[in-house]
């Protein structure tokens, strides 16, 4: 029997209260690769993120983990599973040191030079954590903690990442070093990734496979190098006509 796919979502609905953010959305992310949903504002990509790591119940469908069903499980179980989600805005400990943010991520380890081993492979993705380790996170740039947040997930020795929107508020240049390095780790870790992102040009470069979500619902799904030659990809997210 073939692997099941990594993620699956059958018909995956979501709301917050009246309001159906999600309606009905069924994809797959494939072990070892880089997946990403783009959308407008509003689309409701953050919904499709926190459904699948438990912070959100869906009213309808189904979350499956390696061909497991996860649905509205409690999150720190899901994480437990090698499913860490990083979230819009990095969230990340303001009042505590960068190493100890770190840390946090692998709190649940036994395996201290594994960890040890895994602090010293994040500060050779992105050195200036290193050099920043003993200060308050709180203090790092915008940037240095979107790097510090998926550092941190990475800490959890995940099997999927889920990342909401990398590129928010960094520079175009800072974007580009951030998209580099998860192109990186998903190439020399392994690490299956799925991203959301308003920046379709930056993820349709990264990513291997793409989806498209308008309204709470896919309406075009592709591998991502077909998905750039499409015209109203190109009119509408690309900003090509
Ligand atoms: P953004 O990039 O702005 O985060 P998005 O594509 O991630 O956009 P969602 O945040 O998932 O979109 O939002 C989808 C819909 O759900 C929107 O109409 C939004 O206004 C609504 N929504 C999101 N969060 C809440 C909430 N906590 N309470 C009520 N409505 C919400």
């Amino acid at each position: 029997t073939p692997e099941p796919p990594v993620l699956r979502l059958l018909n995956v609905e979501s709301a917050y209260g009246p309001i159906r953010a999600i309606r009905g959305v069924s994809l797959q992310v494939q072990r070892g690769e880089i997946a990403t949903v783009l959308g407008s504002n509003g689309a409701g990509k953050t919904t499709i993120l926190k459904t699948i790591s438990g912070i959100l119940d869906p009213r309808k469908g189904s979350v499956e983990f390696k061909g497991e069903d996860i649905t509205a499980r409690d999150p720190a179980e899901i994480v437990q599973r090698g499913l860490v989600h990083v979230p819009e805005g990095r969230e990340v400990f303001p009042l505590l040191s960068v190493r100890d943010n770190l840390l946090m991520g692998a709190y649940t380890r036994r395996d201290r030079d594994a960890v040890a081993r895994d602090l010293e492979m994040v500060y050779a993705y992105f050195p200036i954590l290193r050099e920043r380790a003993q200060q308050d996170a709180g203090l790092l740039s915008g940037g240095q903690q979107q790097m510090l947040a998926i550092s941190r997930a990475l800490m959890a020795e995940p099997e999927l990442i889920l990342l909401d929107e990398p590129s928010l508020g960094l520079s175009p240049k800072l974007t580009k070093e951030i998209f580099e390095i998860i192109v990186r780790i998903n190439r020399e870790r392994g690490t299956t990734i799925l991203l959301v992102e308003q920046n379709a040009n930056m993820a349709l470069n990264a990513a291997d496979y793409g989806y498209v979500l308008e309204n709470g619902r896919i309406v075009m799904e592709d591998r991502c190098d077909r998905l750039r030659e499409k015209e109203d990809i190109k009119e509408f997210y690309l900003g090509m006509k």
